[in-house]
């Protein structure tokens, strides 16, 4: 189902690809012009639409009416190379193709003229795969290639390619897709199939698809292959292991009231769960935008979210509980925390620590409430004394100064788990300096 769907809306015309606009009407004139490059680069994430244009430029350049601004997909060349057997466009796997032999014996490929078209166009996959070796014998034949030739590198990580490869080729930077475009054409492809949807559904999978069309096909394959002839929002959910609304709900609850037991038991649940925990924080962090936008607009907000009546009431209710400096502080946190999660050794506990963090961050505040509310009129209060090296202190009354140091611990150990937030971080260390200067005084 997965390949059969993802290949049946393969783009096959540069008109039908996603996006990359201004790349698609550049090669598209260049094909009409028979004024192609010989090298082309083609960068950006996985499943933006690189090989799919790479191939349909190998078939305008090839159609037996060519030059055409768009293969026709009819005449036996065009026919040919969708399936893959066209003799003169071949296709390599950068990540299994790293050795120096396969270049050498390309480089004796590429001077033969073509057998059936007009070029013989050459696509290499993931090419910052191959060997520097292999690079190294490639660039002889880049330098200058046969005019017959055309080499199109499709690549994730550009700047793993040789400067000398970069400057000889043009290079065109794909973008990753937005949710608009993605969720755009999932539902084209639904309503082409005669499939119902639900269109929460839908968002969920452009949402969990991060820019890749393709990601985004096979996610969709995935679910309608176990769903019952509809797609629903739950069933996207549960086939992909994705967290409901109800524990965002319970969790935000759990964060109000700072109850650590009940978080600690949440994340182990997830654990046990084995959810994509990457996509658990950008549904987290957008679940803080999306209350922030709720504490500012309060009902307003459902002009963005379009959420459903009974979701709006709760969620409403729910952004009583929270500030909006403490929504807005928790948002960035969050957004700041992904990143340093999924890289540590255990990223659930990690995990356990962002939402701790996050429950406690109220009361992390109000230290720094205290403290404002005794520094400056309190130590007005307290009468300069010399003492034995002839500085003039302020002396405090030993209430004050046990609650400075009290707190200055718990400060301490805090600190030291919340390396990773800047955020807090920042707030910590302002904290440590104010209490350094009150003391110095
Ligand atoms: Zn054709």
């Amino acid at each position: 189902m997965t390949t059969q769907l993802t290949a049946k809306y393969r783009p096959q015309k540069f008109s039908e690809v996603i996006g990359q606009e201004y790349i698609k009407k550049i090669l598209s004139r260049a094909a009409q012009e028979d004024r192609v490059a010989h090298v082309y680069l083609f960068s950006g994430t996985r499943g933006v639409g690189k090989t799919t244009v790479a191939r349909i430029l190998a078939k305008a350049v090839n159609c037996e009416d060519a030059p055409v601004s768009e293969p026709c997909n009819n005449c036996t060349h065009c026919k040919s190379i969708t399936k893959g057997n066209f003799p003169d466009v071949i296709e390599i796997d950068g990540a299994s193709h790293t050795g120096v032999d396969n270049v050498r014996k390309l480089r004796e490929d590429v001077f033969l003229p073509p057998i059936s078209g007009r070029y013989k166009v050459i696509i290499i996959d993931e090419a910052h795969m191959l060997s520097k070796a292999a690079f190294n014998a490639l660039l002889k034949t880049l330098e200058e290639p046969p005019k017959h030739c055309i080499f199109i590198f499709a690549t994730t990580e550009p700047e793993r390619f040789p400067i000398t490869i970069v400057s000889r080729s043009q290079h065109y930077v794909f973008n990753s897709l937005s949710q608009y475009q993605i969720q755009q054409h999932l539902e084209y492809v639904l309503n082409q199939e005669g499939i119902k949807f639900e269109s929460q559904a839908v968002q969920l999978i452009a949402r969990r698809a991060d820019g890749s069309v393709r990601d985004a096909m096979s996610l969709l394959a995935q679910v309608l292959a176990l769903s019952d002839g509809e797609l629903l929002e739950v069933e996207v959910r549960q086939i992909l292991g994705l967290v409901g609304d109800e524990l965002f709900q319970k969790l935000f609850e759990l964060i109000a009231k700072q109850d650590l037991v009940e978080i600690h038991k949440t994340v182990e649940y997830l654990r046990e769960q084995g959810l994509d925990l990457g996509f658990f924080l950008r549904e987290f962090a957008l679940y803080w935008r999306n209350l922030f936008l709720l504490a500012k607009l309060r009902g307003e907000a459902n002009k963005i979210l379009n959420w459903d009546e009974t979701r709006l009431k709760i969620w409403l209710n729910m952004v009583q509980q929270f500030s909006l400096a403490r929504i807005h502080a928790s948002w960035q946190i969050v957004l700041e925390g992904q990143r340093s999660i999924l890289k540590n050794i255990d990223p659930v506990l990690s995990l356990e620590l962002l939402l701790f963090n996050l429950a406690c961050l109220a009361e992390l505040v109000n230290v720094e409430d205290d403290i404002n509310s005794i520094t400056p009129s309190k130590k007005k209060q307290s009468e300069p004394v010399t003492i034995a090296s002839g500085e003039k202190k302020n002396v405090f009354s030993q209430p004050i100064i046990q609650k400075f140091e009290k707190e200055k611990s718990k400060i301490k150990n805090f600190k030291d788990e919340l390396k990773k937030q800047p955020l807090i971080k920042g707030l910590m260390d302002e904290f440590g300096a104010m209490l350094l200067h009150v003391k110095q005084k």
